[in-house]
């Protein structure tokens, strides 16, 4: 048996096709694509409208039993099944995934392209730079930021009202007019005056004057590098600043919330009206201070024009991938954007008119376990999409079980215990309540589940046995053992015909069996309470004062019907990272609740968030280097 060989050799083997022959065998037109040099593209919105006629393809998303510190393997499946569907089976398939964090890439987990025969190419491009888009979300994230330090300066030093609306609102030519975004804001205030010599002095004073409460903001700097000493910083520290400093601090980029309405915005429009009403802190009042209050709603927009468009690339086996947004998986929804999922389920949906005419396939992944990303797919990003999904793959691994079954932690990746490369039923078995749990909680939103054992090398066929019967009694539709990470499509074959026949079931029943979890219409802490005790086996939520304080002002501020997207630790069903399996008797304590008012839903924090990662001793970025000669990289994985 030939060894695997590492993932950037592998990746780097592949020639890939040129990206534009993959936009023509999907049947884009010209104007429909920008090539982004020869192996990336974007693809322009328009071809929604275009194809508004067909129906969509059938629509598969990806999920996996708690993770471990050993890799369950979701993006390899994701991209195993697809060049299976596509490849082998000559169906059009896409993969829908999310564009990966430098931060990670450089630290600790390393890139997100999958493994092994199943990648992601050109991987380095997918792991670094790709069309720009985190980039874009950086700069936009920032220019916000700085528009609050330097309106709150200017409101302070400025104290008389008249001279700042002067300032706001300057005579161009002799002409004052408010622009269309200061228009907006007089809207929200409801003054219907838009000459700005008339405005009554009062009026003049609300208009200027944000009047931000500086505890009150949330809006943090980001960046797209893990820098630990970035978490808490003071501003305003240079002399011109006249001694208005202030603590803050700095987030990873794909934490930013212009990422996460990135991936949850439907067209410009929408992207314009979301990007403006995000909320970045109360003002004295304790009324919402919003991106467009700032006059800065617009100016984002534009930063984020080309990051709207998804970006296509390609498997290892030459089928087509879209990667776009890549939310942070716990304070926000950590699923990949709505306009890829659509645009493909139309590239690779069907007429209507032939009868011979079959629909292919988009698999979408969902980050961590089922718990958080599933259960944020279906209540978060297909309530906004409107879409309705036709399966659930469910991922595990014997490895994994076998720690949920009261296998030994790991210490820096590696296993320290030979139970997971030998034989041990009993363990796999006890471990299979998770996988169990994770097949009950997607059965309650009415979608088949198909769980795919992703095989490793040591796995024996008592153990996958096992793996196979407790899925199918705790109610999946089918259990196959899937060996792509060493085989590539041909290794998914079974896992894609498994796929097939549950999708085949559920277009016939017009998907009518899909329901969310809870009615976003309930009281906030009703929500809470249905996914802690539905998903996560909870007796109870355990609100604090603070949290308790929340739920009045969204009440009161009337964003008390968003839905709710737990920032939850993925290690665990329950908030306590350190219980694996399937955790019992446990109230779930709510710390905290904040808004995501543009990306829209509520996050309440059960425990603590970091937002900014730090890096290792011997971060990845150690065996990162390049060939001089060639331009060759090595060492990403
Ligand atoms: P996830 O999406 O669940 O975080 P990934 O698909 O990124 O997991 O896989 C994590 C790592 O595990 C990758 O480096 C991948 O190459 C490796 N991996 C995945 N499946 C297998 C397998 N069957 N055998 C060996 N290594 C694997």
């Amino acid at each position: 048996k030939t060894p695997v060989p590492s993932d950037i050799d592998i990746a780097m083997a592949q020639k890939p096709k040129p990206i534009k022959i993959v936009a023509e065998e999907l049947g884009l037109f010209p104007s429909e694509f920008e090539l982004y040099g020869p192996t990336k593209a974007k693809v322009n919105l328009t071809v929604l409208d275009r194809l508004k006629h067909r129906q969509d393809a059938n629509y598969v998303v990806i999920t996996g039993i708690t993770p471990t510190p050993l890799g369950e393997g979701k993006s390899t499946t994701c991209i195993g099944l697809v060049q299976a569907l596509g490849a082998n089976l000559k169906k059009v398939a896409f993969a829908c995934v999310r564009q990966p964090s430098q931060g990670p890439t450089f630290g600790i987990k390393g890139g997100a392209a999958g493994g092994g025969y199943s990648q992601v190419i050109p991987m380095d491009e997918f792991n670094l730079h790709l069309t720009g888009d985190n980039h874009a979300v950086t700069a936009a994230n920032n220019l916000l930021a700085a528009a609050i330090d330097a309106r709150m300066f200017h409101e302070a030093t400025t104290p008389n009202d008249e001279t700042l609306f002067n300032r706001l609102v300057p005579a161009k030519k002799g002409v004052r007019k408010f622009s269309d975004i200061m228009i907006r804001r007089l809207q929200r205030l409801g003054i219907k005056e838009t000459d700005p010599d008339t405005l009554t002095p009062e009026e003049k004073r609300r208009f200027a004057r944000l009047d931000i409460n500086p505890e009150t903001i949330t809006w943090q700097r980001v960046m797209d590098t893990n820098d630990r000493f970035l978490r808490k910083i003071m501003v305003g520290m240079g002399p011109q600043e006249k001694g208005r400093t202030r603590e803050t601090g700095f987030d990873i980029a794909v934490a930013s919330e212009i990422m996460a309405v990135l991936a949850l915005t439907t067209d410009l429009k929408d992207m314009r009206e979301r990007l403006g009403r995000m909320v970045v802190a109360s003002n004295m009042a304790g009324e919402p201070v919003t991106a467009d209050d700032l006059g800065v709603g617009g100016a984002l927009t534009v930063l984020m024009k080309d990051a709207i468009k998804p970006n296509l690339m390609q498997t290892l086996e030459g089928t087509p991938v879209f990667v776009h947004a890549g939310p942070f998986a716990n304070i926000a929804h950590g699923n990949s954007s709505i306009l890829a999922d659509r645009i493909a389920l139309k590239l690779a949906g069907t007429s209507g008119l032939a009868d011979d005419d079959e629909p292919g396939y988009v698999v979408t992944e969902a980050g961590f376990g089922a718990d958080i990303g599933m259960e944020k797919f279906f209540d978060i990003k297909c309530r906004t999409s409107g879409l309705v999904p036709n399966a659930v793959v469910l991922v595990a691994t014997v490895k994994a079980l076998k720690m949920h079954g009261g296998g030994p932690e790991v210490v820096a990746g590696k296993p320290i215990s030979d139970v997971y490369s030998q034989e041990d039923v009993g363990l796999v078995a006890k471990g299979c309540a998770n996988l169990a749990k994770h097949v009950q909680n997607a059965r309650k939103f009415g979608i088949s589940v198909v769980v795919a054992i992703n095989k490793f090398s040591s796995d024996t066929q008592a153990e996958l046995d096992t793996v196979k019967r407790a899925a199918i009694e705790a109610g999946a539709s089918a259990a196959v053992v899937t060996d792509h990470w060493a085989r590539g499509g041909a290794g998914a074959l079974d896992l894609a015909k498994a796929v097939v026949d549950v999708c085949n079931t559920s277009k016939r029943e017009g998907g009518a069996s899909f329901k969310y979890l809870y009615d976003v219409n309930l009281p906030i802490v009703d929500k809470i309470e249905t996914i802690a005790k539905e998903m996560y086996g909870a007796d109870g939520v355990e609100l604090s004062d603070v949290a308790k304080s929340k739920i009045q002002l969204y009440t009161s501020q009337g964003f008390d019907k968003l839905p709710i997207c737990m920032a939850k630790t993925h290690l665990s069903l329950s908030h306590d990272p350190k219980l694996k399996g399937v955790p019992m008797g446990f109230t779930v304590p709510v710390r905290d609740i904040r808004a995501s008012v543009g990306a829209g839903f509520l996050y309440p924090l059960l425990g603590e968030m970091q937002t900014m990662p730090g890096l290792p001793t011997r971060p990845c970025f150690y065996d990162v280097d390049l060939d001089p000669e060639t331009g060759r990289v090595s060492g990403l994985f």
